[in-house]
């Protein structure tokens, strides 16, 4: 996703007290700055924020960090979140997730959350995949040793080069469901703007959680 530019999204993120401006000075410092220490659960390529936004609201006792590349994009994350504004648990970074770990230290991120990331699909592109062998180095360097990722996809290659990485990297499998609105795990299931619509469109919903050995 990636939304026109837009005029003044830079100044008004700046602004905004929903975003965190200096990342990497917080590294280490997380619980601190929700005061309290519950589990910090991220979402990476967050887009319009419509997933965490809604997890944060169901998971009082869980703090959220949603990351987006794009300034143009979490303006419209911003938004919604004025809404929300007695919502405590939940904060923005815009950053590309490639420098994760100056950001995060061992073991101070509970569970990782990839909602239909950037395919990438060019061979020379691949090590982009935020479910690449490289960004499963990097969630393992700042992940609880207990952490999981989740992701869903309605892309079938993608999925598959997913489960091919954890593999690879020696991760368990811990849920894999190829259509996970008919499956046993869709109970509770927070459907991410990307997820709508493209279950709208007829498209089934690919689902793995996995584990670092
Ligand atoms: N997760 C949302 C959903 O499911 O509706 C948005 C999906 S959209 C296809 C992928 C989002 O990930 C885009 O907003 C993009 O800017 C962001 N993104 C891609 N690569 C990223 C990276 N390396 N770091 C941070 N955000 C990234």
């Amino acid at each position: 996703m990636r939304l026109r530019n837009i005029p003044g999204a830079r100044e008004a993120i700046a602004e905004s007290p929903f975003v965190v401006h200096d990342e990497e000075s917080m590294k280490g410092k997380w619980h601190d700055f929700f005061g309290n220490d519950n589990p910090i659960h991220i979402e990476i390529g967050m887009g319009k924020g419509t997933y965490i936004m809604e997890s944060a609201k169901r998971n009082p006792n869980i703090n959220y960090i949603g990351i987006e590349k794009y300034s143009s994009v979490l303006l419209r994350a911003l938004e919604k979140r004025e809404e929300e504004s007695n919502l405590n648990n939940l904060i923005f970074i815009r950053m590309d997730a490639e420098y994760i770990e100056n950001v995060f230290a061992p073991d101070e991120v509970d569970n990782i959350f990839l909602n239909f990331s950037d395919p990438w699909p060019k061979d020379r592109n691949a090590k982009r995949r935020l479910t690449s062998t490289r960004f499963l180095d990097r969630y393992e360097h700042i992940m609880k040793k207990s952490g999981k990722v989740t992701f869903k996809t309605d892309n079938n290659d993608l999925f598959d080069f997913s489960l091919e990485s954890a593999k690879e990297k020696g991760w368990e499998i811990v849920i894999m469901t190829r259509d996970l609105h008919k499956s046993e795990y869709n109970e509770g299931n927070i459907m991410t703007e990307y997820e709508k619509k493209f279950s709208g469109l007829g498209h089934k919903i690919n689902m793995m959680v996995i584990k670092m050995p």
